[in-house]
């Protein structure tokens, strides 16, 4: 077998949505194992209020990914819109290596710049605002040290609020920025950015430099059950159909 590695994005998980989760735990027993690597690009959650609101749902996801890294699958995880306060005291429950929001790494002699991909969509100046609050040292600070009670109620009304706000944008503004992309992967000296965040699974063909280069964008679980497969031999981007 030809060694590869996988990615996922964008799973969008929650107690409510039980399907989902069975999913995840058949893929994480049964084809995760054979891989060199998993790589998790963010929204593995629905929503993600702190790592001490531990319940019997975040502790079966965590013991599955658990379960992978023990078997010596390393998974990698960068934080999504929704679940970018996850901390250590959870990747340690589930195995996770942490990873900066923007990294390179080298899939088989190949530079792939990863990311979860809500950056790339600048043309939401209002959301950028809040990313760049969120993603500060203070503001998690002041969240996570308020009682979970408080957060639980700041998360609902903040849902509200997005939900409301997102049904009133363009497609156009939620998809990412062409000029964007290309900022980032001449930024990183790349030729392959792999990225989800939009739920619109896609293998973009790019002229950067004068060079092909490609944008490889993975789709969702609520309703894709999207899955790249990487490997010295190509790119697989696969839907499980849910
Ligand atoms: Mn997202």
């Amino acid at each position: 077998m030809i060694p590869f590695t996988y990615f996922i994005s964008d799973l969008h998980l929650s107690a409510q949505r039980d399907d989902i989760n069975q999913c995840l735990f058949t893929f994480l027993r049964d084809q995760a194992p054979q891989a060199d690597a998993l790589y998790v690009l963010g929204d593995l959650f629905e929503i993600w209020i702190g790592d001490d609101d531990e319940n019997c749902f975040t502790l079966s996801i965590a013991k599955a990914f658990k379960t992978l890294r023990e078997s010596g699958v390393p998974v990698y995880f960068i934080h999504g819109n929704r679940d970018f306060l996850i901390r250590q005291r959870f990747a340690k429950k589930a195995g996770f290596t942490l990873l900066p929001e923007q990294v390179v790494i080298d899939l088989y002699g190949v530079p792939t710049l990863i990311m979860h991909g809500d950056e790339l969509c600048t043309k939401d100046t209002d959301y950028q605002a809040f990313r760049k609050k969120a993603r500060s040292w203070w503001w998690p600070k002041i969240i996570l040290s308020m009682p979970l009670s408080t957060r639980r109620k700041l998360a609902q009304k903040g849902r509200a609020t997005s939900k409301q706000k997102q049904s009133m944008l363009s497609d156009e503004i939620m998809d990412v920025t062409p000029q964007e992309v290309t900022n980032q992967m001449q930024q990183f000296s790349v030729k392959r950015l792999i990225h989800g965040h939009t739920h619109r699974p896609a293998i973009h063909d790019l002229i950067l430099n004068d060079q092909p280069a490609q944008r490889i964008v993975l789709g969702d679980w609520y309703e894709q059950g999207s899955i790249l497969k990487v490997s010295e031999d190509g790119i697989d981007l696969t839907s499980m159909n849910l």
